[in-house]
C-alpha cells in the first residue's frame, strides 16, 4: 500500500468565522518550491456564537456536509475549529496533518516572510493586537488552541502584511510627531497574501506586465489596492489598521481624523466609534441597506446607487495616487469578490480612468471576466485573476516544513 501524501490545514480565523481547508502535498513539492499543494477540502463555520453554520466540501465540489447547530454548541471559535477538523478528517479519513498554515493579519514591522510559530512569535504578535482588534485575537486562539492539543505540531503564520515590508519610508509615514513613527505607528498595508499570491500568478500569465509598474486592486468585503514594481510592493492603500484606504463593505475607508475627534468629543465611546468605523460604514453606512455588493447592485435605492457610485469614484483616486507613486502604469488587475466577479464595478471604475490612463476595456470580456478585460488599444492593459490566499498559505508552509525537513 502508497503511503498517504502529507496533508497541510490551513486555518483562516475570522471574526465570526473560521475556515480550514485541507490541502495534500505532492511529491514533487519535496523538491521544488513553486509546486502547490493541491486542495482536497474546505470547511468554514460562519456565525459563531450567533447562528452557527457548518459547511463543508471535497475540492471537487461534492458536499460534506451543511449543517446548523444551536449556539451553546458553537459558542466560540475553539469549539469551531474542533467541529470542523472532525468533519473534515472523517473526510479524509483521519490522515493528521503534519503541519497548519495560519493567515495572521498583522505581523508588524518584523516579519517579512511567514514564520515558524513558537513562543517568541505568539508573543510578538500578542503585541499587535491593538493594531488589528478584530482580527489577530481570532488568529491567535486558533494558534494556542492548536499548541495546547499538539505541542509538537509544526506550526506557521503567514502574515498580511509581509508582502509590504521593505517599503521605502515614505510610503510608510504619517505625519505625527516622528517619534510616533519610531514606535511603531506606522503605515503596514494588508491582504499581502492575495498580492504576493497576484505577484506570482501575473508572473505565469504575463511575464513582461510582471516586470513593470502594477496596480492591484483586492476588492473583497475588505478592500485595499497595491502599487507594484517588478512584483515588490511599493505602497497599498491600507496604513497602520485595515481601516485607511477605499470604503469597503462595512469599513470607512481614508476619513478625515477630524471626524472622530468630532464623535468623541459628542460623547461617543471609543468602542461605539471603532464599531462604527469597523463594521457599519463604507458601503453598508452610507446604502443603509448592505454591505454585500451584490445586493447593491440589485438594488433600485437611490442611497445604494450612492454607495457604489463613491466605490467606484475612491478607487480610481486611489488607483490615480498609486500611479503618481510608481510614476506611471503599466497593467491594472482586478482580483478578490468584487473585483474578480464584478463586470459594472470594472466598468465603472475604469471610466474614471480613460481620460488619465487611455484605459478601455472590451465591454465582452469584461462581461465574461476573462483574464484580460481591456481592448487592445488600451493604453494600460487590465486584467482579472482570482486571488487565493489558501493557497499562497498553503505554499508557504509546505516550504517552511521542507526547510525544517518535514517532508
Ligand atoms: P472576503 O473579503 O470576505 O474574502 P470576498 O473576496 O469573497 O470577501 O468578496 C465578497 C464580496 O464580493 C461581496 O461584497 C460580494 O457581494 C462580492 N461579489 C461576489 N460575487 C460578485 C458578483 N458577481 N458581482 C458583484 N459582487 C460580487
Amino acid at each position: 500500500m502508497s503511503t498517504p501524501h502529507p496533508v497541510i490545514l490551513v486555518v483562516n480565523a475570522g471574526s465570526s468565522s473560521v475556515k480550514v481547508s485541507i490541502y495534500v502535498v505532492p511529491d514533487a513539492a519535496h523538491e521544488n518550491v513553486d509546486i502547490q499543494p493541491s486542495l482536497a477540502a474546505h470547511g468554514q463555520i460562519e456565525g459563531i456564537g450567533v447562528a452557527p453554520r457548518l459547511v463543508a466540501r471535497m475540492a471537487d465540489g461534492r458536499e460534506v456536509t451543511d449543517q446548523k447547530f444551536p449556539v451553546e454548541q458553537v459558542p466560540d471559535h475553539d469549539a469551531a475549529f474542533r467541529l470542523i477538523r472532525l468533519t473534515l478528517s472523517v473526510a479524509l479519513r483521519d490522515t493528521p496533518p503534519v503541519a497548519i498554515g495560519h493567515r495572521v493579519v498583522h505581523g508588524g514591522s518584523d516579519f517579512a516572510d511567514a514564520v515558524r510559530i513558537d513562543d517568541a512569535v505568539i508573543a510578538k504578535l500578542q503585541k499587535l493586537v491593538p493594531l488589528a482588534p478584530l482580527h489577530q485575537p481570532h488568529n491567535l486562539t486558533a494558534i494556542r488552541a492548536i499548541r495546547g492539543a499538539a505541542p509538537d505540531l509544526l506550526q506557521v503564520a503567514c502574515f498580511d502584511t509581509a508582502f509590504h515590508v521593505g517599503r521605502d519610508e515614505l510610503a510608510q509615514l504619517m505625519a505625527l510627531p516622528y517619534e510616533y513613527y519610531e514606535q511603531g505607528v506606522r503605515r503596514y498595508g494588508f491582504h499581502g497574501l492575495s498580492y504576493a499570491y497576484i505577484a506570482r500568478r501575473l508572473k505565469q500569465v504575463a511575464p513582461d506586465l510582471a516586470e513593470g509598474r502594477v496596480i492591484v486592486a483586492h476588492l473583497g468585503n475588505g478592500a485595499s489596492l497595491c502599487a507594484m514594481r517588478g512584483g515588490k510592493s511599493v505602497d497599498s492603500t491600507m496604513g497602520l489598521t485595515a481601516l485607511d484606504g477605499m470604503p469597503m463593505g462595512t469599513r470607512c475607508g481614508s476619513i478625515d481624523p477630524g471626524a472622530v475627534l468630532y464623535l468623541a468629543a459628542q460623547g461617543m465611546s471609543t468602542d461605539a466609534i471603532q464599531s462604527m468605523l469597523y463594521g457599519q460604514s463604507g458601503l453598508k453606512g452610507i446604502s443603509g441597506i448592505s454591505s454585500d455588493m451584490r445586493a447593491l447592485l440589485a438594488s433600485d435605492s437611490p442611497r445604494a446607487k450612492l454607495a457604489v457610485d463613491y466605490y467606484a469614484y475612491r478607487a480610481a483616486q486611489e488607483i490615480g495616487k498609486l500611479a503618481v507613486t510608481l510614476g506611471g502604469l503599466d497593467a491594472l488587475v482586478f482580483t478578490a469578490g468584487v473585483g474578480a466577479n464584478s463586470p459594472d464595478i470594472r466598468a465603472r471604475i475604469c471610466a474614471h480612468l480613460t481620460d488619465l490612463f487611455g484605459i478601455s476595456l472590451d465591454p465582452t470580456a469584461n462581461g465574461d471576466s476573462c483574464q484580460r478585460v481591456s481592448r487592445d488599444a488600451s493604453r494600460v492593459p487590465v486584467l482579472v485573476l482570482p486571488t487565493d490566499e489558501e493557497g499562497m498559505i498553503a505554499l508557504s508552509t509546505a516550504r517552511i516544513l521542507r526547510e525544517s525537513g518535514g517532508l
